[in-house]
């Protein structure tokens, strides 16, 4: 006989803020970022269909691609604007 003992999120690491659904699972987005920019969360820990050993290795494929771009949207977002009355320029260089 097998008993189905079930299955809790071990969230205690979970940041204050991060929306979790009633179960204690964290919602995320599709690319794995939580209700916070900039914090992701995959895995069994991540509210979803299916708990599975590919599920969660993609989550982390995902998750790694979307930190990257956010850390440099942020990036880019930190170079100063300079203005003068005739000329705007903004960007990366
Ligand atoms: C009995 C059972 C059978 C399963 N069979 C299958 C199967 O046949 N095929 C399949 O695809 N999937 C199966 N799964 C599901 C699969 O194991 C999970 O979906 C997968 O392991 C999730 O990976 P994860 O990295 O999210 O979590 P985990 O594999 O649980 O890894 C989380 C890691 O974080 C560590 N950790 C926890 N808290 C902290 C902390 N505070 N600081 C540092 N580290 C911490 C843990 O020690 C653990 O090593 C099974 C699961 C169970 C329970």
């Amino acid at each position: 006989m097998f008993i189905f003992v079930g299955f809790s999120p071990n969230n205690q690491i979970v940041p204050v803020g991060v929306e979790v659904n009633s179960s204690g699972y964290i919602i995320t987005d599709e690319k794995c970022e939580t209700s916070i920019p900039g914090i992701f969360a995959i895995g069994d820990l991540r509210q979803k269909y299916a708990n599975q050993i590919v599920i969660a290795a993609a989550d982390g494929c995902t998750a790694a691609l979307a930190a990257a771009h956010y850390v440099e949207m942020k990036k880019s977002r930190a170079i100063c604007c300079f203005e003068t009355t005739e000329v705007v320029s903004a960007g990366t260089a």
